[in-house]
């Protein structure tokens, strides 16, 4: 399947849709997960039109897991919690559901279970919160 210059995060990249920013450098942008399936749950993508991480440049992988390494620890002190999922999705049968590839970062803590995926939209107010908070504490 070709790229779809019109999914939602190349939208994004282009400034054509809104974000909550947590981080940005010149191949990568972080922001919050709208629909996330726990507190603080974070997305980081490449600025490189890939569907998967087969299309993907192996330099801006390298830089994807770059800044996955330097904002996961600012979401786990944001939201002070013992472990953090991260997780790619690659292809629809795998549970992809936009199609820009992403890395999610998920607090987690023992005993509370995720949300449904891309189910729920939080509320915006708290998102922009959390964003700040997330960018406060990146190193
Ligand atoms: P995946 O299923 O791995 O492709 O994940 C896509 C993620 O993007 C889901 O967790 C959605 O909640 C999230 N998402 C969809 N639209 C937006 C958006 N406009 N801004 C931020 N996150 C989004």
């Amino acid at each position: 399947m070709a790229y779809d210059q019109d999914n939602i995060f190349a939208k994004i990249l282009r400034g054509d849709a809104p974000c909550f920013k947590v981080y940005e450098d010149d191949m990568t942008l972080s922001f919050m997960d709208v629909m996330p399936q726990a507190e603080g749950h974070t997305l980081v993508i490449p600025k490189f039109p890939a569907e998967n991480l087969f299309d993907l440049d192996p330099e801006y992988a390298a830089a994807m897991a770059k800044t996955v390494q330097r904002v996961a620890p600012a979401v786990k002190k944001a939201f002070d919690v013992p472990g953090i999922l991260i997780a790619q999705l690659n292809g629809s049968a795998a549970g992809q559901t936009v199609f820009h590839i992403h890395t999610h970062i998920i607090p987690r803590t023992n005993g509370i279970d995720l949300k449904l995926h891309a189910r729920e939209m939080a509320d915006f107010k708290e998102l922009e919160k959390h964003a700040e908070k997330i960018k406060a504490l990146i190193a």
